[in-house]
């Protein structure tokens, strides 16, 4: 294990003047996936984590047309939500879908958003070919077994996937994501949030160095909508999805209208 510093920071403009100008620092919230891959994987090795687990951003508010969830609520505070309940609860659905309740009581929703692949080729440092994390070394994805993998959105550099539950509904529900620079505050819908891997799979979303989420909105359904997240997964619980659905269907002046989000893997 390499060493390294764990600060903490005492507001949002704090963290990010912390993290923007230091190239070799990071962010830490709840650990879930920062830790798995310092300390047990041993792919990344920050030599700064600068902890924003105590900042301002536990919190969940909503109004007529929309929720808004602070980026370090964690996972089970969300799916406990009375709105995620009753208006969206394909979105609650997704969360408690997602690993188990010991995770979701220490994972945040801003991290869950920013989690790593769950390809085993990047997740393993004996294995020199990830283009995601050593660019130019190749794919040993797509030149051996691949399983769990993507079949859209891929490129032939990478065809790691997003293991995230909860975007495949927030995407559908066209959630921004309101993000803290240096220069100040930004809003990205979460459709534009993740790049595809084209030929730079080293870059996942539109996040510069140092920029920190701050909160996610969440756009309501009317109360008369139906929605469903479907998960198809190697066993029942705690698992990562094989495929996955997220599907909402709106009845707008008679007509019907459906938001949905899909993601197709290697089975
Ligand atoms: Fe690396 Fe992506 Fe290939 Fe997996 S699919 S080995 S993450 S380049």
């Amino acid at each position: 294990m390499r060493p390294f510093e764990c600060v903490r920071a005492t507001d949002p403009a704090q963290a990010v003047a912390m993290v923007a100008v230091d190239p070799a620092a990071a962010y830490l919230a709840g650990g879930t996936t920062q830790v798995d891959l310092m300390l047990k994987d041993g792919i990344v090795s920050p030599q700064r984590l600068v902890d924003v687990t105590r900042l301002p951003l536990n919190w969940i508010t909503a109004t007529a047309s929309a929720i808004r969830v602070g980026a370090t609520t964690t996972m089970e505070e969300l799916a406990a939500d009375p709105t995620i309940s009753e208006r969206l609860p394909f979105v609650r659905d997704a969360l408690l879908l997602s690993a188990s309740v010991q995770l979701r009581n220490m994972a945040t929703i801003g991290g869950n958003l920013l989690q790593r692949t769950r390809c085993r080729y990047f997740r393993d440092p004996t294995v020199e070919a990830c283009n995601k994390r050593q660019p130019g070394t190749g794919c040993g994805a797509v030149t051996g077994a691949a399983r769990m993998h993507a079949i859209l959105g891929a490129s032939a550099n990478c065809i790691a996937l997003h293991a995230s539950d909860l975007a495949v509904t927030l995407v559908a529900l066209d959630t921004i994501v309101h993000i803290l620079s240096p220069g100040g505050m930004r809003q990205v819908p979460l459709t534009e949030f993740y790049v595809e891997p084209g030929a730079t799979p080293q870059i996942e979303n539109v996040l510069a160095h140092g920029e920190l989420i701050t909160e996610i909105e969440i756009p309501l359904l009317p109360p008369d909508a139906r929605s469903a997240y479907l998960k198809v997964r190697d066993r029942t619980s705690y698992e990562f999805a094989l495929t996955s659905a997220g599907v909402a269907v709106v009845l707008e002046a008679g007509v019907t209208r459906a938001l949905h989000t899909v993601t197709g893997t290697t089975p």
